[in-house]
């Protein structure tokens, strides 16, 4: 059987869970036919032991994406194991404790730049990193949450997902020359690890049982990686610097 994503190969970061976004992406990117590499933090050891839910074997090589050790090595790794990429899933994203949950005003500014280089800036060194391996071109995927409006308990993250997505706009001019395409996936809430860090998790679940148009359900993180397969596939081949809302809809709708 033929899949969309067949005879690609993907780098995949963010697999912790089974509700990691990044989960259901490598699982449904081996159904459609990629060849893929995970990359884990803060241990191989439970990434691994995820991995082991997946369809097929995977390898999985630890990244820390704020060291530039870790980063400087990964092409090496990569070419050995998948001689080269078409794609790569950005599926990271931190913030100190006191940068959420009503601290606003008063969070550090070394809590907010390490959301900002974890969350955001993260996203350019790591394409930068598998940029060489990239050589007929490729799509980056990373994932955001609607950073246009402010969300309870959110705060710095806030910041954060914008930086992210204008990051990902000025990846997507700078590298559109070399067929390389950068979108970003905004996703509803998806009860994953990140999420419990998120004070106010409750209420934003609350908010899209309201005003979601179309049926939500923070237990299941598929339908954001079904978007994350679709934007790493040859069908949105013209597609770059967009945000694709896979929200059930709250992005359109005013309360
Ligand atoms: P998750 O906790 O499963 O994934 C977050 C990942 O970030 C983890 O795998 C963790 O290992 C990784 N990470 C953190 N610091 C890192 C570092 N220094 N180096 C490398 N990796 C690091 O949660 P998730 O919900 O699957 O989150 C994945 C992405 O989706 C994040 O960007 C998150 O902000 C975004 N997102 C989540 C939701 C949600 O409600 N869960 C909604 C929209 C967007």
């Amino acid at each position: 059987m033929s899949g969309i994503l067949d005879g690609k190969r993907i780098l995949i970061t963010g697999v912790l869970m089974e509700s990691s976004i990044a989960f259901h992406a490598a699982k449904l990117a081996q159904e459609q036919g990629a060849e893929i590499l995970l990359t884990a933090f803060p241990r191989p050891t439970l990434t691994e032991r995820v991995a082991k839910k997946l369809p097929k074997p995977v390898k999985v090589i630890e990244l820390d994406v704020t060291n530039t050790e870790h980063l400087e090595r990964l092409e090496k790794v990569v070419r050995e194991e998948l001689g080269g990429l078409d794609g790569l899933v950005h599926s990271i994203g931190f913030a100190p404790q006191d940068a959420m949950g009503g601290n606003f005003l008063n969070t550090s500014f070394e809590s907010v730049a390490t959301a900002m280089h974890v969350s955001a800036f993260s996203l350019k060194s790591l394409t930068m990193a598998c940029l060489p391996l990239m050589e007929g071109g490729g799509s980056v995927v990373g994932l955001t949450f609607d950073a246009q409006f402010t969300w309870t308990g959110y705060d710095w993250m806030g910041p954060a997902k914008a930086a992210l997505e204008a990051t990902s706009r000025y990846m997507a001019r700078d590298l559109g020359p070399r067929n390389v395409r950068v979108n970003l996936v905004s996703a509803g809430p998806i009860g994953s690890m990140a999420a419990k860090s998120i004070p106010s998790f409750n209420e934003l679940s609350d908010t899209w049982n309201h005003l979601s148009p179309l049926e939500w359900s923070t237990a299941d993180p598929e339908p954001a990686g079904r978007g994350i397969v679709a934007l790493l596939s040859d069908w949105f081949p013209k597609t770059t610097g967009e945000i694709v809302h896979v929200d059930g809809g709250v992005h359109a709708v005013g309360g």
